[in-house]
């Protein structure tokens, strides 16, 4: 087994409500005997994914929400739609502190995708390198600025990204950030969503899927598109590729916001190793 020395810990920025029926359609369905049978929210886990390698540094994937976007910073669409709530311990700045580091540590930001729960904090990161498809950039930038108004149903917010970073690393497909640490491309749930493998010394394989998979339900088999899918073929096909990785590596799957995978993990100042 390789040896990278590389650790991982999971950070709590707080939770988001959502209709289980957007996440994953056909969880609630009225019937004969229930013709009445309500929709209703489910609070879904909001984090981030702080990596460290020995020689490389700290890698944090995925930003959260906005801190200010429920008080000032979101359409009315987003707040009614996916309301997110945080304590004072759930901020980024709050979490980071948990293992001694502020947003200056920070030498690489993955960003998962651009979606208004996963780039929320990018304004904290002017030094950093971020790493984002490419196709994943040009798809929220065109959202922003030229194709749907803000009060659309865009999950993309035109104040979390348009924020300075040292520079943009656009890639396509699969790529090595460093040995034990790979971005996989996984596109569907948006443009260019990807996951990321998290290679451990005694862990073994992490296999992040992010919004590729919100919930084990959604995940399958048979794989379930969310009311948010961007490209549901595309969806299915990376379900594929992820089970096939996942058979390859061993690997265990973290999906992007299932609340009781969330709990049975641990989370800061815990680290994986
Ligand atoms: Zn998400």
């Amino acid at each position: 087994m390789n040896k990278y020395g590389i650790q991982f810990s999971i950070l709590d920025l707080g939770k988001m409500r959502s209709d289980i029926n957007l996440m994953v359609p056909g969880t609630v369905i009225a019937t004969r005997s229930e013709p009445e049978a309500k929709n209703r929210m489910v609070d879904v886990p909001i984090d981030s994914i702080l990596i460290h390698v020995p020689d490389y540094g700290y890698i944090l994937c995925d930003l959260g929400c906005d801190p200010k976007g429920m008080s000032q910073n979101w359409p009315e669409s987003i707040k009614e739609m996916t309301p997110y709530y945080q304590d004072e311990t759930q901020t980024l700045e709050y979490q980071l502190g948990l293992v001694g580091l502020t947003p200056k540590d920070i030498r690489t930001v993955i960003l998962s995708h651009m979606h208004v729960d996963h780039a929320g904090y990018l304004y904290l990161f002017p030094h950093a390198q971020v790493i984002v498809q490419k196709d994943e950039f040009a798809q929220a930038f065109a959202y922003v600025f030229e194709q749907l108004d803000q009060n659309g149903r865009t999950l993309y917010m035109r104040r979390d990204i348009t924020v300075p970073v040292d520079k943009y690393t656009l890639i396509q497909g699969d790529y090595q950030v460093c040995p034990g640490v790979t971005c996989i491309s996984l596109p569907g749930h948006s443009a260019g969503l990807m996951g990321l493998q998290v290679e451990l010394d005694e862990g073994g394989t992490y296999l992040f899927a992010r919004d590729a998979a919100y919930l084990r339900e959604s995940y399958g088999p048979p794989s379930v598109a969310s009311s948010f899918s961007y490209n549901v073929e595309q969806y299915y096909a990376s379900h594929e590729k992820l089970r096939k990785l996942e058979k390859e590596t061993h690997g265990k799957i973290i999906f992007g916001h299932d609340a009781s995978q969330w709990q049975s993990m641990k989370h800061a100042p815990y680290f994986y190793k």
